[in-house]
């Protein structure tokens, strides 16, 4: 498990300082930064408490203003401190640009370059190098402080975004921009249409590649963003509290707040708009004001955190109470009859291509270390869709297809003492013996268990049969991947079971059994990809997205997403892509590879394929970082294809390596994923783009999934 290679970070992140203050502790802290490619400082206040909560504290991210650096604001706004001690509030406050980046002209003037850096990520030679304060304020920071240590570790899910002037737009932008991703959002004095103003004019003309009058712009103002997201953001951001100073000296020719309001009274956004006569632009408004913005902020946060967890604790509750009723039928079940066979619906592959059948088949009782289980959803993979149109030399029909489901054990065979009737599973095609004697289960670097390995190839249960039969004519049918999931009950080898806990939904938890699984597993066990790291998918279905959602959880600066479908790019932005590309439509003569070098120097630190193409394999090893790139196959390529590069590819070296299933160990790690979300720190909800009723909807769902629109087709038997 690598969910913290954030904490590897902290290792070389220097506390320059820790002063106490209003009871908590504020600390400047050094770290060189991968988004800027300097030395970045910043503080964070840290609120009395005797107990550090395990997902860091709450936070406001104060961002601000032009000239300032990290020390303007806890220098001259102590009330803020007073109030984010009273409500248990840390507080961050990043530096506002880099320094010292050698940038030709970056300290000529005190509205552009040193201590200006917009919040924004610079296009425009000489800043698109180290100009990147939006990715380091939305992305590395962020993921430092999540794993830092927990005197002063900082949620990535509690937080508000406040700022004044330059900071203000900071703080409206990067809001607006992912809404989900803040509890609330205020400003004092804030620019809020620098495309309409003499800073931002200065500052989106040297930055940005197309200027201020550019498309890329309309990206860095709170008006364009709020104009453009029509009647969007007012369910999401919530209400909008900005304050201003009527004797601010720069309230006509830079500020413009008018345009704001007038703009959120047009797409209904909710804005609290308070004008303070006599007050100017400086840090005594600030100081004025600044708690009442820290009240704001933790209201807020106590509001969204409350909503999430009655959510999550009704939904367990309802699991829980369906839990407790399947249990109770089971256990009745068990003890009117003993196990014998069962007759259930599936349905069977009888040849290659054709549509499967809705058959009544015979399901044999469990044998010795074999559990039956009765299958409550099924999520259709690729790997499914493979085999069903003949293009797997291996594979055997009849058959029973499906191996990403979740499961209720309905009886048990003899010698089995790690289930019983009653518990919930997610089927695995990775098994795990756990035997002391198995040097693939006692070595951590594999989770390639041979142990039933020749049976499950050959689509039979560990003692070369199967336990399924066609009830009208008594045909045998073979299993397949250890799973057979396309029916009401199958029966698995106990070691191939993920038990996993019963608050968590079945219909959700299928999609732990393959692909999330390992899209999340290549980032975080193959690759192990750290804070800051570039990274390149290729290919944007569930895996490859899986993938983007990886890097973004470990704190990747940049995630290309690549497809030949632009379609499927707004999905990969919100699943934390920072930069998509259309393979399919790229300049004559110019290759993937050579375009992703161009875009990153070097290249990608890590890269992924999930198409199964290999030529797509090849490309992404090529735009693989020159002396330390990874590239990583995910995907299953057809029968007899073979993987080409030049050996100068690998001399120079970068490294060619695969998974399966993410590297994760069936039956330890993904009961953890399945915690990991329980806690609300792995959505997954999204991956479910489809959902059918009854097993004979798997038609359908293979329908569906070949469609391109679909990430997961959910069946629910
Ligand atoms: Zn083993
Ligand atoms: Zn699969």
């Amino acid at each position: 498990m690598h969910f913290i290679a954030a904490r590897q970070l902290n290792k070389m992140a220097k506390v320059l300082s820790a002063i106490k203050v209003c009871g908590g502790t504020l600390r400047r802290i050094e770290h060189v930064s991968s988004s800027t490619g300097t030395t970045m400082t910043f503080a964070v206040f840290s609120p009395p408490t005797k107990i550090y909560p395990e997902q860091g504290f709450p936070a406001l991210y104060w961002l601000s203003g032009l000239t300032c650096n990290d020390t303007n604001f806890c220098q001259k706004a102590s009330p803020a401190f007073v109030q984010a001690a009273k409500e248990g509030l840390a507080l961050v406050m990043p530096d506002t640009s880099p320094r010292g980046a050698g940038v030709e002209g970056e300290d000529a003037s005190w509205d552009l370059g040193t201590g200006a850096g917009f919040y924004l990520d610079a296009t425009n030679a000489p800043w698109s190098t180290n100009y990147k304060m939006y990715s380091y304020v939305t992305a590395e920071l962020p993921a430092l402080l999540a794993g830092a240590d927990p005197s002063w570790r900082v949620s990535v899910v509690d937080r508000s975004v406040s700022g004044h002037s330059m900071g203000g737009h900071g703080a409206l932008t990067i809001a607006m921009k992912d809404p989900a991703g803040w509890a609330s959002v205020s400003a004092l004095a804030p620019i809020v249409d620098p495309l309409s103003c003499p800073w931002g004019h200065k500052a989106l003309d040297a930055y940005l590649a197309g200027g201020h009058t550019g498309e890329e712009a309309k990206q860095f103002s709170a008006v364009a963003l709020l104009r453009a997201s029509g009647k969007g953001f007012g369910c999401s951001l919530g209400e909008i509290l900005i304050d201003q100073g009527a004797a601010d000296e720069f309230l006509e020719a830079q500020l413009c707040p008018g345009t704001l309001q007038a703009c959120a009274a047009e797409v209904g956004q909710p804005l609290r708009f308070r004008t303070h006569e006599g007050y100017d632009h400086s840090y005594f408004f600030v100081a004025s004001f600044i708690a009442e913005h820290v009240a704001f902020a933790a209201t807020n946060i106590r509001a969204k955190a409350k909503a999430r967890h009655e959510k999550a604790q009704a939904e367990a509750d309802a699991a829980a109470k369906a839990a407790a009723a399947a249990e109770a039928e089971a256990s009745a079940a068990a003890e009117a009859s003993p196990v014998g066979p069962i007759e259930c619906q599936a349905m069977v592959a009888f040849a290659p291509n054709e549509p499967l059948t809705l058959e009544s088949i015979i399901v044999a009782a469990p044998k010795a270390g074999e559990v039956r289980v009765r299958v409550i959803a099924n999520a259709l993979c690729h790997t499914d869709v493979y085999t069903w149109s003949g293009q797997d030399p291996e594979g055997l029909f009849p058959a029973i297809l499906g191996h990403e489901a979740g499961a209720i054990v309905e009886a048990v065979g003899p010698g089995v003492t790690s289930l019983k009737v009653g518990d919930h599973v997610v089927p695995g095609y990775t098994p795990q013996c756990a035997s002391p004697s198995c040097i693939f289960c006692m070595s951590p670097k594999t989770n390639l268990c041979p142990s039933i390995r020749s049976s499950q190839g050959r689509g039979l249960m560990p003692d070369g049969t199967s336990r399924f039969t066609l009830k009208r004519d008594g045909t045998t049918v073979y299993h397949f991947m250890g799973c057979s999931t396309f029916a009401e009950y199958t029966v698995l080898a106990e070691i191939s079971c993920a038990k996993i806990r019963p608050e968590m939904p079945l219909e959700k938890a299928c999609l732990f059994g393959c692909g999330v699984s390992t899209g999340l597993g290549a980032v975080m066990n193959t690759t192990k990809v750290e804070v800051g790291a570039t990274v390149a998918v290729f290919g944007l279905g569930a895996v490859g997205l899986a993938v983007v959602q990886a890097a973004k959880m470990v704190g990747a600066s940049r995630i290309i997403a690549v497809d030949v479908n632009p379609d499927k790019f707004t999905a990969a932005v919100a699943f934390g892509a920072t930069e998509c590309v259309n393979s399919a439509a790229l300049p004559a003569g110019t290759t993937i590879q050579s375009h992703i070098v161009g875009m990153t120097k070097w290249g990608v630190d890590y890269s992924y394929d999930c198409t199964g193409n290999v030529d797509v394999m090849r490309a992404a090893l090529e735009c693989a970082h020159r002396g330390w790139g990874t590239s990583c196959v995910i995907g299953v390529a057809a029968s007899g294809m073979e993987i080409k590069t030049r050996p100068f590819q690998l001399v120079t070296g970068r490294k060619w390596v695969g998974t399966a299933f993410g590297g994760w160990k069936t039956r330890t790690d993904v009961p953890r994923l399945v915690d990991k979300h329980l806690a609300g720190e792995l959505p997954i909800d999204a991956y479910v783009t489809h959902t059918l009723t009854g097993v004979a909807a798997t038609n359908e769902a293979i329908k569906v999934l070949k469609s391109g629109q679909c990430l997961r087709c959910v069946v629910v038997y």
